[in-house]
């Protein structure tokens, strides 16, 4: 196999939040970006003649982030003619992106700044969030190789992790040298536009890393075009099957998709878990990130013994959560990203309580685009037909002798992203790991959070293709088709 590097530090610093002069640190990085603008515009290796600018939403009512221009049809057409690989020396790739790594950490007051009023990401999911982004670049430029690679790339990234996910496709994209496209969320294009500045100044050549802020459209031109030779997306599951035609349609037969979708997590708790642990997992996995991640928790299986017990706890808990602007930071729920995903949530939550299903909720505050956590009951995850992106837990309940029917339910949605088990009985735990089909399962713990390098992240059936994010068969993908086995 190709001979590794090791970079001196695995993962990312962070901060430590319980330390009371770091938040004071952080509060004063962050401060002068408190009414800040930022404008994104295509950036390319060539003149950009964008759309007309539009103006960038925070989704919790405050002053707006910025503008954005978006990327015209003429920006994608200039983009893929001046696109060329990043041909500099193995050592020289690697140096570049672990420069960019360091400069990422020195400029988190304005990060931060930014992921809170674009993203509305709490402090703790701002710190996550760029120790992610850090950790990919480490991580996959320790990996780079001289493998040819695959061509042009074009890398489509989500808003609920508008900087990480970001920087994982485009980082492992440049580390095996490819000429990348980037076109993040329509929703953040501003933390990417920073991102891609930072990669620029870093050392990368503009014509190995070009943005393209944009909507379906501006995604559909850089998915359909015979010269590009991969397409990596992370976003819903119809995004990738429209994606998926498209390329079949214009792209070269074979032309490689990495997609990362959605997923319809699930977790079982039985009566010999520890109640404590299992509520704070629960909490954590279900309404931390406003519930947009696509590892989230959506259907909750309790064992019947132990049901009404658990959820009286889990009220509790869930009451403890403090709702508002992720501006301040003891903040624990911030809001949904916009207008459109409170509607599909609020309505979902409004089904159940018209059915008489709502168990509980929090109120929401007044202004931007929030959305109470709430707990409905259902019978089955098979009641469930699609993924809910938001702070809303489906708990249904079973009897000891169920488990099998249920693990049956669960593989029946055809997702297969996360899922989580509490007990305390070790051949259940073997036993159920063995027959879950998921990518990531997490036992005893939250299922939220995968830690680049260790827990490699991705899924299975209707959760995307592979490989994992941040484990070692990812960045292999990214080469030339022809040298993919010898490098994997
Ligand atoms: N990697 C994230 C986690 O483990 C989820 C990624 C996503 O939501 O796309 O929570």
């Amino acid at each position: 196999g190709p001979e590794v590097f090791q970079p001196q530090r695995a993962n990312a610093r962070g901060f430590d939040l319980a330390h009371t002069p770091t938040l004071a640190a952080i509060e004063e990085a962050r401060a002068p970006f408190a009414d800040a603008t930022w404008e994104a515009a295509p950036l390319l290796a060539g003149e950009a003649a964008p759309e007309a600018a539009q103006t960038v939403a925070n989704p919790t009512g405050g002053t707006s982030p910025g503008t954005v221009c978006p990327a015209s049809k003429a920006d994608v057409a200039t983009a893929l003619d001046n696109a060329a690989p990043w041909d500099a020396p193995l050592d020289a790739r690697r140096a570049t992106l672990l420069r960019a790594a360091d400069m990422f950490e020195d400029r988190y007051g304005e990060i931060f700044a930014i992921l809170a009023r674009e993203a509305g990401k709490q402090l703790p999911d701002c710190v996550a969030e760029l120790r992610e982004a850090v950790d990919f670049l480490r991580y996959y430029a320790g990996q780079a190789t001289n493998e040819p690679p695959a061509g042009i790339f074009t890398c489509i990234s989500p808003w609920n992790f508008p900087l990480a996910i970001f920087c994982g496709q485009v980082t492992a994209a440049l580390a095996a040298g490819n000429a990348v496209l980037a076109k993040p969320a329509e929703q953040t294009p501003l933390i990417a536009q920073l991102a891609v500045k930072v990669l620029h100044e870093a050392g990368v050549p503009r014509s190995a890393l070009q943005l393209l802020p944009g909507g379906g459209e501006v995604g559909a031109a850089l998915t359909g075009d015979a010269r590009v030779n991969g397409v990596a997306f992370t976003g819903s599951t119809a995004t990738a099957l429209r994606i998926r035609a498209n390329m079949a349609e214009h792209c070269a037969p074979g032309t490689p998709l990495i997609a990362e979708t959605g997923g319809l997590n699930a977790m079982i708790v039985d009566s010999t878990a520890l109640p404590e642990q299992a509520v704070q997992a629960i909490v954590e996995s279900a309404f931390q990130s406003a519930g947009q991640r696509c590892s989230a928790v959506r259907c909750l299986y309790v064992q019947e013994d132990i049901a009404e017990d658990l959820i009286t706890m889990l009220k509790g808990a869930m009451q403890a959560l403090r709702m508002g602007d992720p501006w301040h930071l003891s903040t624990d729920v911030g809001p949904v990203i916009d207008a459109a995903a409170r509607q599909t949530i609020v309505e979902h939550i409004e089904a159940a309580r018209a059915e008489g299903r709502l168990i509980a909720e929090l109120k929401a505050p007044e202004g931007g685009t929030f959305v109470g956590p709430a707990i409905l009951r259902v019978n089955s995850i098979a009641d469930m037909k699609r993924e809910i992106f938001g702070p809303v837990l489906h708990v249904a309940t079973f009897k000891s002798h169920e488990l099998d029917a249920v693990i049956d339910a669960i593989n029946a949605t055809g997702y297969g992203l996360t899922f989580g088990l509490h007990t305390r009985i070790d051949d259940r735990v073997q036993h159920v790991s063995e027959r879950i089909e998921a990518g990531n399962i997490y036992v005893n713990r939250n299922q939220i959070g995968a830690i680049v390098g260790s827990q490699p992240f991705g899924g299975e059936g209707l959760s995307g293709t592979g490989p994992k994010a941040g484990g070692p068969n990812y960045l292999p993908r990214f080469a030339a088709p022809d040298h993919q086995e010898a490098s994997g």
